[in-house]
């Protein structure tokens, strides 16, 4: 079953560009799909445009069967909670502790005076530890967040947007900035969060390796157009070499 159905997007942040180009694909629940494409290919864009974090000028974004371009300031703020981010840079706020960094993604749930006075119930704090055990990092619960690794803190955001109780988790190059052993680490709670908590995952890339590694299914973007959306094994390499424009010498050492 489609839990997210993108069909006919068009995006322009000015009327000289069009970023993104009659966009179609779609997502199952439970799916785990990766965008690939070349830097500028609109990527961070459309997922943007998924949770309205940016407007759309043309087509429909369906998720769970709402029409996202049409919702109110309150339905939007319950979209939200439904839908979880995960950021290249993490988006923590760093001289806050880790514990207090992942409550943080209850907010969209709790009314403005709540949210400000950090009121949490026990249940809320009980979840929250146990998504830091289950990410293998209670131990840095009462920490700053600035005093962790890149992948520790990459974990906290995993925790932040599991909290939400979301049904799509949209990651905007989680492992652009990690080595690869974090990268690998992340990749795999990624992975986990689909296969054993049914959790929809639509994950930007830029490592194509990745992306074949881990997805059910890649959608590539050229230029603000899929030129390829099909399942990962089938990626070829004349599809990569369409996808990032290269010619066959320069994909030996893409
Ligand atoms: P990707 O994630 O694939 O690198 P982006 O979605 O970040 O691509 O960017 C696609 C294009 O949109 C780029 O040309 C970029 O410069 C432009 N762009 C992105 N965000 C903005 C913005 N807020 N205002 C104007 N142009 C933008």
């Amino acid at each position: 079953m489609s839990l997210l159905r993108v069909e006919g997007l068009g995006k322009s942040y000015n009327p000289e560009t069009k970023v993104l180009k009659d966009i179609h694909f779609e997502v199952g629940t439970g799916e785990f799909v990766s965008i690939i494409g070349p830097s500028g290919a609109g990527k961070s864009t459309l997922l943007r445009c998924i949770n309205r974090m940016v407007d759309f000028n043309e087509g429909q974004i369906i998720f769970d069967n709402q029409h996202v371009g049409n919702l109110t300031k309150k339905k939007l703020r319950k979209l939200r909670t439904n839908i979880a981010m995960i950021f290249q840079h993490y988006n923590l706020v760093p001289r806050l502790t880790v514990i207090e960094n992942v409550l943080h993604g209850r907010f969209g749930y709790k009314t403005t005076l709540q949210g400000v006075l950090g009121r949490y119930s026990e249940e809320e704090k009980e979840f929250a530890f146990s998504l830091l055990e289950k990410l293998g990092i209670a131990e840095h619960a009462y920490k700053r967040c600035d005093q962790l690794s890149g992948g520790q803190q990459q974990r906290v955001g995993i925790c932040r947007a599991l909290i939400q109780e979301p049904a799509l988790v949209l990651c905007d190059e989680p492992i652009a900035s990690l080595d690869p052993n974090s990268s690998r680490i992340i990749m795999d709670y990624l992975k986990s969060i689909s296969s054993e908590m049914g959790i929809t995952c639509l994950v930007n890339l830029h490592q194509v390796e990745v992306a074949q590694n881990y997805s059910d299914r890649i959608v590539g973007l050229r230029n603000g157009e899929v030129v390829f959306n099909g399942r990962s094994d089938l990626l070829t390499q004349e599809q990569i070499q369409n996808i990032y424009g290269l010619k066959s010498k320069d994909l030996i050492t893409a």
